[in-house]
């Protein structure tokens, strides 16, 4: 069985039918009752660091919380996810539901979290993506504890390498090389604070590492010696005046430079970090196409304005990320059933475009979406990164909803809770 099942019911109509069982309207109770213990869980799995590359740690500490939860065959995949199964009556249909693990954090980053009088929480990595592994467990404990029976089953998820030059790795090895590869039907992602975004849409991207290299020299008596850090100047003067366009919003961003080792003296070599980002492929493409023609031919300008004998720069563009694009179309149950549960839940539903795990499953051909976990946040990705725990339940509730919605509620109303 696949998602959606053939059935006669819709995706409104499952968020209705839920709303009124026993069971989810006693899950939605825990999740009220429960913000104490929510907060705790979530500042303990956030005060473990989880730098890009290494995961490890967190994701031990998911594994024996997924194992507390009562979820089958916790473990640590090839790759670094940790998984863990909520049997179903039947395999299928297998929603992927995740959250993802990593930071943007390096190793040694104090990830203490403080707590203000107001409930407000501290961190970094408190939101993005702490309350999403946060909200993983919260729904497992509601599963267990409310008796709900599902007819699908559910794979829990914590992600690695959602952040930066993780390119995505985790989910790319969930579904496409690991155990679970080619069996999930739905993917939903759980990034990030608030209640109205349900993201359909996968922002493409694509990342270069350019490295600049020379014989350098002196700056007075080697004056004409290409400069590594002149050329890439020039192809950041190139990048910086292409005409993006606003729709499909399209952007580009130099994020590091770095190179030289001294005010007199000509470098050997110099490096940059490259983003560039688009809503449309084809745009995307155009701006890779004029980024790489950029950096060639600024390399080629320098050296066409070196001294008679000085050896000529070499440049290497190096793509260091690379994220498909792609949309789970509004008209699918998935997207219907993520918006209805937002607004049943009384709040206003906006489809939004951004780059998350779902980008991968998207470009499978798999449904998904990438909703938030309820609460707010600010600052995200700076070290006064805070997360604001009002309203978490509400964003467990749609999670649950959608979940629920996906694998199907177990006898009520002759499964027809399932879409
Ligand atoms: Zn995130």
């Amino acid at each position: 069985m696949s998602f959606p099942a053939t059935t006669t019911v819709t995706p409104e109509e499952a968020v209705r039918v839920l709303l009124g069982a026993e069971r989810v309207r006693r899950a939605f109770g825990f999740f009220e009752a429960g913000a104490a213990e929510f907060d705790a869980e979530h500042a303990a799995i956030v005060s473990v660091p989880a730098p890009p590359f290494g995961e490890r740690a967190r994701a031990e500490l998911m594994r024996e919380k997924f194992e507390a939860c009562g979820l089958e065959g916790a473990r640590i995949d090839a790759e670094g996810n940790c998984v863990a199964l909520r049997r179903g009556r039947a395999a299928s249909p297998l929603l992927v539901l995740s959250a993802h693990l990593d930071t943007v954090f390096p190793e040694g980053t104090d990830c203490e979290v403080r707590r203000e009088p107001t409930g407000l929480m501290r961190a970094p990595g408190v939101a993005d993506d702490g309350c999403g592994l946060a909200a993983l467990l919260a729904i497992a404990r509601a599963l267990a504890g409310c008796g709900i029976e599902t007819e699908g089953s559910i794979l829990f998820v914590g992600t690695v390498g959602e952040e930066g030059e993780g390119d995505l790795r985790g989910v790319r090895h969930l579904l496409g090389a690991g155990e679970w590869a080619g069996r999930a039907d739905a993917f939903v992602s759980i990034d990030g604070p608030g209640l109205e975004r349900v993201t359909h849409a996968a922002l493409a991207s694509r990342r270069y590492r350019v490295t600049c290299r020379g014989a350098g020299g002196h700056s007075w008596g080697d004056f004409g010696v290409p400069n590594p850090v002149h050329a890439l100047g020039r192809a950041v003067a190139r990048l910086s005046a292409y005409p993006a366009p606003k729709r499909p919003r399209t952007t580009f961003n130099v994020g590091r430079f770095e190179g030289g080792s001294g005010v007199n003296v000509i470098p050997r070599d110099a490096r940059m970090d490259v983003d560039l980002r688009s809503e449309s492929p084809v745009e995307l493409g155009r701006l890779d196409a004029f980024f790489r023609r950029a950096a060639r031919e600024a390399a080629e300008d320098e050296n066409a304005a070196r001294r008679a004998g000085a050896p000529p720069l070499e440049i290497e563009v190096k793509l260091i990320g690379d994220r498909p694009g792609g949309t789970t179309a509004p008209e699918q149950p998935l997207v219907r059933l993520a918006v209805e549960a937002t607004r049943a839940l009384g709040s206003r539903p906006y489809l939004d475009c951004s780059s998350t795990d779902s980008n991968i499953a998207i470009s499978r051909g798999l449904p998904a979406v990438t909703i938030g976990a309820g609460g707010a946040s600010g600052n995200t990705h700076t070290l006064d990164e805070w997360y604001d725990p009002a309203g978490r339940d509400l964003g467990l509730k749609r999670a649950l909803l959608v979940a629920l919605g996906v694998v199907g509620l177990v006898g009520f109303y002759e499964n027809s809770a399932r879409l």
